[in-house]
């Protein structure tokens, strides 16, 4: 049976995971509508190869060049960030939410308000949306299938199993390139350095958050939202080799794990197929060749941002997303080489400790948060 298939960010690490996968299988899908920011002729590339029926670029500007590059092809065009909610407004049986920040937030919103599967990617939306888009999958009847490899492994462990029988929930984390750097040496570090992870190869704005262990934090707060099992049993390991995806410990002492290869292809497949299994090009797991998977516990010392994350889902209502648009704010400033890397953490602390607003009811709530946190977060910088 052939489904019908959006992929909001089309154009980065996750898009190009998912579209590989279904270059594979194409029989097996049509395809609604591919988005991007400004990359126009990467864009309209992939609307050409995968005959979508729509192609919009978010950038405004970029508009009339998209235009031209699909002159004649019968594709339908459109530009700016209300076309992208528009188009994930379509609906779609599987939307990949893959969008990077908070930016995502309102495409997705609209696809889950369609009510298909949301194959999510893009945790920023989830971290600042959290009860508001929980409520909204609830509502909708939408099914929220996580494709970060750690929820989606936690997704698989958890299957067939009762929530009421977890004891604890262990998200895996790589460490990131500066696992063992020492205080001192992280001060200095620069983008180029912090971009270079050891294990995925991905966007820069979640490489940065592998570095600063924000992503781990953002994490923490996804499973919250997805896993309601309670704060207190989710945890978090460092485990070097990326094999160990993460753990469900259930009541009886047993402990499921979900093991591959450290390829996004393998989880993003996980959904696409859900409840089903496809094929994936991904090389098998070769434990043997591996030889050993090691474990320790995270240093909150020189990587505060997992306390900081635990502290802002305690809190709850919109905390975490101040934690992710400071974040977001602070990431981009250090990208461009205004803030020194371990400023990062600092200043989303900072931004956490004098901004408190009223939880959000509503998408626009959510909106206006982020919208204040990064404006905080940007004086901040422009201080520092
Ligand atoms: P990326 O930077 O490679 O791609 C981001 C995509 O979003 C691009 O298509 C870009 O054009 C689009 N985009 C960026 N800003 C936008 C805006 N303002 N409006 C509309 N579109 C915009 O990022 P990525 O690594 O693919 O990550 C995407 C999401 O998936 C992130 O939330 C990330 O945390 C999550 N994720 C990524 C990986 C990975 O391996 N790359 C793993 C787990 C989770
Ligand atoms: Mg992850």
């Amino acid at each position: 049976m052939v489904r019908s298939l959006s992929v909001l960010g089309a154009t980065g690490s996750i898009g190009a995971s998912t579209l590989d996968l279904v270059r594979r299988n194409r029989a097996d899908w049509r395809v609604v509508a591919l988005t991007a920011n400004s990359s126009v002729l990467d864009l309209a590339r992939l609307a050409h190869e995968f005959s979508a029926e729509l192609a919009v670029v978010a950038d405004e500007a970029q508009l009339p060049a998209l235009r031209e590059a699909l002159a004649g092809s019968g594709i339908a065009v459109a530009g700016g960030a209300q076309a992208v909610v528009e188009a994930a407004a379509r609906g779609a049986d599987v939307t990949v939410a893959a969008i990077v920040g908070c930016a995502g937030l309102a495409p997705t919103m609209a696809a889950i308000e369609q009510g298909g599967i949301i194959a999510l990617a893009n945790k920023e939306a989830l971290v600042s949306a959290g009860e508001v888009m929980t409520a909204a999958v609830t509502r909708y009847g939408a099914t929220l299938l996580p494709i970060d490899s750690e929820h989606n492994a936690i997704f698989q462990c958890l299957s067939g199993n009762d929530l009421d029988h977890v004891r604890s929930i262990t998200l895996t984390a790589s460490g990131g390139p500066f696992r063992d750097w020492s205080a001192e040496r992280l001060s200095a570090a620069t983008p180029a350095e912090a971009v270079r992870h050891p294990n995925w190869d991905m966007g820069a704005k979640i490489s940065v958050d592998s570095a600063t262990m924000f992503n781990k934090g953002l994490e923490l707060i996804e499973a919250h939202y997805l896993f309601p099992v309670g704060l207190d049993r989710l945890r978090i390991i460092v485990h070097p080799q990326s094999v160990v995806h993460s753990m469900v410990e259930y009541r009886d002492g047993s402990t499921l794990a979900q093991l591959g290869p450290s390829d996004m292809r393998v989880p993003i497949a996980s959904a696409l197929a859900w409840p089903a299994r496809m094929d994936t090009p991904c090389a098998p797991l070769d434990l043997a060749a591996i030889g050993e998977l090691t474990f320790r516990a995270p240093d909150e010392e020189r990587f505060p941002a997992t306390r900081l994350a635990r502290q802002a889902a305690e809190a709850g209502g919109a905390i975490p997303a101040v934690l992710n648009a400071a974040n977001e704010v602070a990431v981009a400033a250090f990208l461009a080489g205004q803030i020194a890397f371990t400023r990062i953490a600092a200043q989303v602390d900072h931004v956490l400790g004098c901004f408190a607003p009223a939880p959000p009811a509503s998408l626009a709530d959510v909106l206006a948060v982020d919208a204040e946190a990064r404006a905080r977060t940007r004086e901040l910088a422009a201080s520092a």
